[in-house]
């Protein structure tokens, strides 16, 4: 055995080209599978089937690039700058502010690094909730399992849709197509055959690869290499599964960096060179630009906006939307169109028959049941223990459905009636006699045809010899069965427009006759009935067939089935919701417009004015103006459509100008997945659809993605409010400086006391703000214009021309008052050691604080007024204004802290003279916030951020 190990492992390279034969052999496989024990036994031997991300951006490169931003820089600038006054002048403590940068620039970059790499973490840990998982042949029997678990010698099945789990050989294909553009680049999928075509492995069709995607089709592989061992092992390019895109926050950040980095440049050279010129002295000069320099960079601001981001991506994890990239939680919050699928999204998925046409009859049921009470849902226990399909939920259960149906009349039903709804059905039945597993809609029709007649003797009876699946371009199904007697018999069922043009005669009153155009047109008024009523119709036909092929014409009409799907309860408030908040919904589905209107009403699409249908003809035949005209509605359902026409719907409303987020599931939905603003696809879905996304919904639920987009907003918001909470202090921080030049003040604000409140008090406020509770009027004003900025002119108006200039003004005062009853005269110039300089800006410095604390109040809501929020509502504010009192009781008495900020401590009464100042502040806010709730324009256009 041991033996075997070695050769086993890793692969040869010849395994395209040897007879298949040989390469089973070597393997150690025949067409049952391995066997369990087995595969445990290789699973332990090879290891498990995972790629160590290798060509990962080293740790070291990562912490060094958070030294490259501007910020970093200029803090690099201000330091060197130091040590070259300390060179100049030694002795003057001007080396400690050198140091005392240099550990700020460190201190700064670890924390926004440490930031980042948690997110990142976190990114990661949503990945692993969604575990891939592979489909598997052992012991004859298909197994469901992680990916991770998969070994040499493995027979895996393929799907559409699935991601290839490890390299193998084909050894069956239907039609198989693989998108290999993760390997070799090419983009157009490629076909797969059994043949070796190719001496290059990777070019030959006989090989599926690790990583690739399966488009369409379907066939089984024999895994020759796990994790390392596969070819995207080798290439290493798994690399960062996430690229640096430029999501819209990424960008504005960058604006945000080079807006203030300008100013704070501008700034230095300008007094730099007026300080040159008034005092003459080029030492002080140089002090001072250092000072403009720290004291216009936020330093606190580019860790607090990840840590909100990741924060808010974890509050929305817990609500079942797991985002891919933490910076397109913003994006959400700008959506202006939501496009959502209806079936499982707007709808519970959760199918029962409830009406049944025969011919041209509509057959009353013997009994009923309530419509409300007909849809039970049990994740039956079995079903959790053994986690068979995995496609469902993200633990890998598959669900079970349980249905209630009408019960009719056996004898007024035809048996080929329930041959076609029994038999043309790829469904399961699970051991409760109304349970199913598969396609909700053909679960409801086999649960149906099992009240007729027992299906696992159905379909014994009837041997399936051929399948043309469901397709949603087509929208129908046919199999081709043999009939006890030995007659081939092709059962079709589909959309009713399509079957009913398929169809030459109808089974009417157990005759057949022809049908003639009228009764065509009778037929489908007839399923309009049940389409009204929100229903899903599914039209039955068959005929006696010659050969195995797929027919379109001479089908005989047997009737109609009408499902229903109810509505999830949720969905109706979360509608509502969005058009409170301006966002558009859109409904798309395949079914038919008039059920899809139903719906539409149902789940509340119609409350909010006109509701537009476009069909997918109308979607393909009508001109760009019609459609945008139509468009202009507030709500819209697209019905009739094919999942290919999503991404002209997309383009659709970007040519509008819309920030669109589309819903997907299918290999189909793909390219609108990746093209819309935000993509999303569903937990249930497809492994190419959950590749495309930006988002995944755990639950499918269109409520979960309205209230994804309420966090979006949220943290925008929080976002602009601890910006203008930080920037505010920027104010104190630099005038001090001007007024030393202007007026030749002794220096009110030194570097360190900048740095105490950048980093130290201001730090926990700005981070408790960025967790602030969502406004009350979040949801109610529409969503935020593209090209609305993080920093506006409002916002630094805000900032710098209220909040900062009063938080000055506190501190001149209770600095001028110190000074004055200190005995000095104006003009005086004061050593660094006096006591009473000491003592003076230590008084500037304590006001500073204090009006910031009446900031971060005044800052938790940009309209209503702060006293709606509740005192308690965020005890991170409590803490953070906690965490400020202590700095500066520390800064003020501690005997350490004194000689570290040459501080000193003072008298009770100048800390009270700044509290009028924050009062002001506070209650200048709260006007600013009431004349933008009355609509004062010149307010909204002034102070409005
Ligand atoms: P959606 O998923 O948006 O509801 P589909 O494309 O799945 O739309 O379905 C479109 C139409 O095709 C349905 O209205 C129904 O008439 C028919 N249909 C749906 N599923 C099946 C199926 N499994 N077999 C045959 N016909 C189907
Ligand atoms: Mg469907």
């Amino acid at each position: 055995m041991t033996g075997s190990k070695s050769k086993i492992c890793p692969p040869q390279g010849d395994e395209h080209k040897i007879a298949l034969p040989e390469f089973l052999q070597r393997l150690g496989v025949d067409e049952s599978g391995l066997r369990e024990q087995e595969a445990a036994r290789r699973l332990q031997e090879c290891g498990p089937n995972v790629l160590e991300e290798t060509g990962k951006e080293s740790i070291l490169s990562k912490y060094m690039r958070q030294f490259r931003n501007f910020f970093s820089i200029l803090l690099i600038i201000g330091a060197i700058l130091s040590f070259l006054g300390e060179y100049l002048d030694p002795g003057k403590g001007n080396l400690y502010i050198g140091i005392a940068l240099g550990v700020v620039v460190i201190l700064n970059g670890t924390f926004t690094f440490v930031q980042e790499y948690q997110a990142a973490k976190t990114m990661e840990s949503f990945r692993q909730l969604l575990p891939p998982r592979a489909k598997v042949l052992r012991e004859g029997k298909v197994r469901d399992v992680l990916a991770s678990e998969l070994v040499v010698g493995d027979i895996i099945l393929l799907e559409e849709g699935d991601k290839v789990p490890a390299d193998g050989r084909l050894i069956e294909t239907n039609s198989l197509k693989v998108d290999h553009s993760t390997i070799t680049g090419e983009a157009e999928p490629q076909l797969r055959s059994l043949e070796c075509t190719n001496s290059n492995i990777l070019e030959c069709r006989n090989m599926v690869f690790s990583g690739t995607l399966v488009q369409s089709g379907n066939g089984k592989a024999v895994v020759f290499g796990t994790g390392q061992n596969t070819q995207i092992g080798k290439l290493a390019i798994l690399t960062e599964q996430i690229l640096r895109v430029d999501t819209p926050i990424r960008r504005e950040l960058n604006r945000f960096i080079k807006i203030i980095s300008t100013i704070a440049i501008l700034m230095g050279v300008t007094f730099f060179i007026l300080a040159f010129l008034i005092q003459d002295t080029f030492l002080a000069s140089l002090i001072f630009a250092i000072g403009i320099i720290v004291a216009n960079v936020p330093e606190g601001l580019l860790p607090t906006v990840t840590l909100a981001l990741s924060l808010a991506s974890r509050r929305m994890a817990s609500r079942n939307a797991l985002i891919k990239n933490l910076e397109s939680v913003e994006t959400l919050g700008s959506t202006t169109v939501i496009c959502t699928d209806k079936t499982g999204t707007l709808t519970q998925n959760r199918m029962a028959v409830n009406s049944l046409i025969v011919g041209f009859e509509n057959l009353v049921p013997k009994i009923t049941s309530g419509l409300e009470k007909r849809v039970v849902e049990q994740e039956t226990e079995e079903s959790t223990k053994q986690g068979i399909a995995g496609k469902v939920t993200g633990s890998g259960a598959k669900r079970v459905y349980v249905v209630e149906s009408p019960i009719w009349d056996p004898k007024k039903v035809p048996p080929t009636l329930i041959r076609v709804a029994g038999l043309c059905n790829n469904a399961k039945l699970r051991e409760l006699p109304t349970g199913y597993t598969g396609d909700p809609t053909e679960g409801a029709l086999l649960v149906f045809a099992n009240s007729f007649q027992d299906i696992k003797t159905l379909q014994s009876d009837y041997q399936r010899l051929k399948e043309f699946p469901f397709d949603s371009l087509t929208k129908r199904m046919e199999v081709i069965c043999r009939t006890p007697e030995g007659n081939l018999e092709i059962y079709l069922k589909g959309a009713p427009e399509v079957v009913v043009k398929m169809c030459g005669s109808v089974r009417d009153s157990g005759e057949v006759r022809t049908l003639i155009e009228n009764d065509k047109k009778e037929l489908l008024d007839r399923h309009l009935e049940l389409a009204r009523k929100g229903e899903r119709i599914i039209a039955l036909a068959y005929r006696q067939a010659e050969e195995q092929k797929e027919y379109t014409e001479d089908f005989i009409f047997l009737g109609f089935i009408g499902i229903v799907d109810p509505p999830r309860p949720e969905v109706r408030e979360a509608i509502a919701k969005c058009h409170a908040a301006g966002i558009k919904v859109v409904m798309i589905t395949g079914d038919h417009p008039v059920t899809a209107e139903a719906i539409a009403k149902n789940v509340g699409l119609v409350d909010f004015g006109n509701l537009e249908i476009i069909t997918g003809d109308e979607l393909e035949s009508l001109s760009r103006t019609d459609l945008s005209s139509r468009l202009k509605n507030p709500s819209i359902v697209f019905a009739r459509t094919s999942p290919i026409q999503k991404l002209k719907i997309v383009q659709l409303f970007q040519a509008e100008g819309e920030i669109v987020t589309m819903t997907g599931d299918g290999v189909n939905d793909a390219p609108a997945i990746k093209n819309a603003d935000m993509g999303v696809a569903m937990g249930s879905g497809t492994d190419v659809a959950r590749e495309a996304a930006d988002m995944v919904l755990l639950d499918d639920n269109f409520a979960t993605i309205v209230n994804a987009v309420e966090e979006g907003r949220t943290v925008f918001d929080n976002i602009k409010k601890f910006i203008v909470y930080i920037l505010a202090s920027n104010i104190p921080e630099v005038l001090p400086f001007i007024a030393f030049v202007l007026f030749a003040l002794p220096l009110p604000m030194q570097v360190q006391l900048i740095l105490a409140i950048d980093l130290g008090t201001d730090m926990l406020p700005a981070i408790a703000l960025g967790m602030e509770k969502a406004e009350g009027d979040i949801m109610k004003r529409p969503p935020r214009a593209r090209d609305e900025k993080l920093l506006t002119p409002q916002v630094l108006l805000t900032a710098y021309g209220i909040k900062g200039p009063i938080e000055a003004a506190a501190g001149f005062f209770c600095y001028f008052a110190v000074l004055f009853e200190g005995g000095w005269k104006f003009g005086e110039q004061l050593a660094n050691s006096n006591p009473l300089y000491m003592q003076a800006i230590t008084a500037f410095f304590s006001a500073v604080i204090i009006c910031q604390i009446a900031n971060v109040f005044a800052s938790r809501t940009r309209f209503q007024s702060v006293f709606t929020m509740g005192l308690f509502s965020n005890h991170t504010i409590l803490l953070g204004i906690a965490s400020e009192l202590l700095i500066l009781v520390f800064i003020i008495w501690n005997p350490f802290a004194n000689l570290i900020f040459n501080t000193s401590p003072l008298d009770l009464r100048y800390l009270l003279f700044a509290v009028p100042f924050a009062i002001f502040l506070l209650g200048i806010d709260e006007l600013r916030k009431y004349l933008l709730r009355k609509n004062v324009s010149w307010a909204a256009r002034f102070l409005k951020w």
